[in-house]
């Protein structure tokens, strides 16, 4: 065939709706009609080397077996006039019909019919949509940017988008920052300059998003001139297409998720449309969750403290600081439980300041209650064990929790109060056991049983206290049980 006849032939075979590959051996060249430029993926150009098509894979459809496209020109249709292939294109499986002819010894053509395009491909993002609203639905704040992603990825590549994205509105309600992106191979991103993005630079397109919620345009190049902001910063992103859809959060618009075309221009259709309606919905549902599950969590957290703060409140001495009758009570009553159960010893201390209405006589009422805070803290520091417990029992009159400690160690221990109580030497003129405030200390030491009270257990420690007034103050006296 001469090579204008062949070019005749060309011209009118392109124009076949289908996908067309002319071969001709002798330049190892092929021409390739709009259609199968589309399928392929490929830029235009007069014509093409096998090493173009090299990112191509097919596979059999019926024996699954794998060959690359120049195999399927220069091998396969020898034995085969037709047959049927699958091309795996981003997220969809295309099988297509290719048919072999051979024109003339140099020259072989090339038909493909896409078969079931929409089917498959609706099948796949149903699958993909299942997917995206399973893992949206019990969403957490870790992966959330892991199931954007994914469904961006997946919004991208159905509308056969080159790049997807997420803005979100900043609280200003002036700014917008691009929150996530995806973008196909051999594009680039813009996500990290788009942040802060001042909203009144593309008036045009807030002004269609405010009134419908979509911002469609097939052709940037066509933008009215009222969109001139837009147009120019689509242009310098080399946008040739775009379409985008608000994202609403209780009727208010809190950003939008779109989707652009680089490398050629798109007709978006109202399939486009309804997939990223569909996507956008679905991630700003997940938002609410997201935002519900956050307020909960809060609320639940300001409650836990709450209730923390309650709790401490409610077992607190208001003036020391230290723990009240009500929280001594519950500790006496576990502890003694806890040391019947391991057999162990429990002590108990009573301290009462010596002449402390003296003091506040003299010295008046406010110094007395700086006095009480001093001997409560004393008290609770030398309470270092887990379990050791110093409360404020009333008035001037103080008690310690000593669980697992015997007579001997806790004889040591009211001396140690003593000694800490002599430290913080507050001046007491009006005192007759000493010039400075003292305590009287009575103790009960005891292994408890199951029967033992409370009751009777602060009995004791309280005559043993009587005791040490009784023999001058400053004292510490120790309960025995009368025989
Ligand atoms: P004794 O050595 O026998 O214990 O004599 P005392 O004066 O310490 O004992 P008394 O029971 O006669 O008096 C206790 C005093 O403790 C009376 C009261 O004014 C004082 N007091 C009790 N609670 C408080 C308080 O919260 N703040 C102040 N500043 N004083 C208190
Ligand atoms: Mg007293
Ligand atoms: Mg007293």
């Amino acid at each position: 065939m001469s090579n204008n006849r062949s070019d005749e032939m060309w011209q009118n075979m392109k124009l076949l709706p289908f996908c067309i590959l002319l071969y001709d051996a002798n330049e190892d060249i092929f021409k390739v009609n709009s259609q199968a430029l589309s399928l392929f993926d490929l830029k235009e150009q007069p014509h093409f080397k096998k090493a173009d098509f090299s990112h191509i894979t097919l596979t059999n459809h019926h024996s699954k077996k794998e060959l690359l496209i120049e195999e399927l020109f220069i091998d396969y249709f020898m034995a085969n006039n037709q047959c049927q292939f699958v091309l795996s294109k981003q997220a969809c499986k295309l099988v297509l019909n290719v048919k072999f002819a051979k024109l003339s010894n140099s020259n072989s053509i090339i038909i493909i019919d896409i078969l079931n395009n929409n089917v498959d491909e609706q099948y796949d993002f149903d699958n993909i949509i299942s997917k995206i609203s399973t893992d949206l639905i019990d969403i957490q704040n870790d992966d959330v940017d892991k199931h954007i992603n994914y469904a961006l990825k997946a919004i991208g590549t159905v509308c056969q988008a080159d790049r997807s994205y997420l803005f979100k509105f900043a609280e200003d309600g002036k700014t917008m920052n691009n929150t996530h992106e995806w973008v196909n191979n051999g594009i680039q991103a813009f996500k990290e300059d788009l942040q802060d993005l001042p909203k009144n630079t593309l008036p045009y397109f807030f002004s269609s998003m405010v009134r419908t919620h979509l911002f469609r345009v097939n052709n940037v190049a066509t933008l009215p001139i009222q969109a001139i902001s837009e147009k120019t910063i689509f242009q310098q992103q080399k946008i040739k297409s775009v379409l985008c859809i608000g994202l609403r959060y209780d009727k208010e618009l809190v950003g939008f998720i779109g989707c652009d075309c680089v490398v050629k221009k798109r007709n978006w259709t109202d399939l486009d449309l309804i997939r990223l309606r569909l996507v956008g919905e679905m991630l700003a549902n997940a938002f609410k969750s997201l935002n519900y599950k956050k307020e909960l969590q809060k609320a639940q957290q300001q409650l836990i403290k709450a209730n923390h703060k309650l709790n401490k409140q409610v077992n607190t001495d208001g003036l020391t600081n230290i723990a009240n009758r009500r929280c001594f009570d519950q500790t006496l009553k576990c502890e003694i439980k806890r040391c019947a159960r391991n057999k162990e010893p429990i002590s108990l201390i009573m301290c009462d300041i010596d002449f402390f209405k003296r003091y506040n006589d003299n010295y008046g009422h406010q110094l007395g209650d700086e006095v009480l805070k001093r001997v409560a803290k004393a008290l609770h520091d030398l309470c270092k064990r887990e379990g050791d417990l110093a409360a404020r029992f009333g008035g001037e009159e103080f008690t310690i929790v000593l669980p697992a400690i015997d007579t001997e160690h806790c004889q040591r221990f009211a001396a140690l109060i003593q000694e800490k109580i002599a430290e913080l030497a507050i001046e007491h003129n009006f005192s007759s056991a000493s010039k400075y405030l003292t305590l009287s200390i009575g103790f009960y030491s005891f292994i408890p049983s199951q029967k033992t009270t409370p009751k009777e257990v602060i009995t004791n420690a309280d005559i043993a206290l009587y005791n040490a007034k009784e023999t001058g103050r400053n004292k510490i006296a120790r309960f025995e049980k009368a025989n």
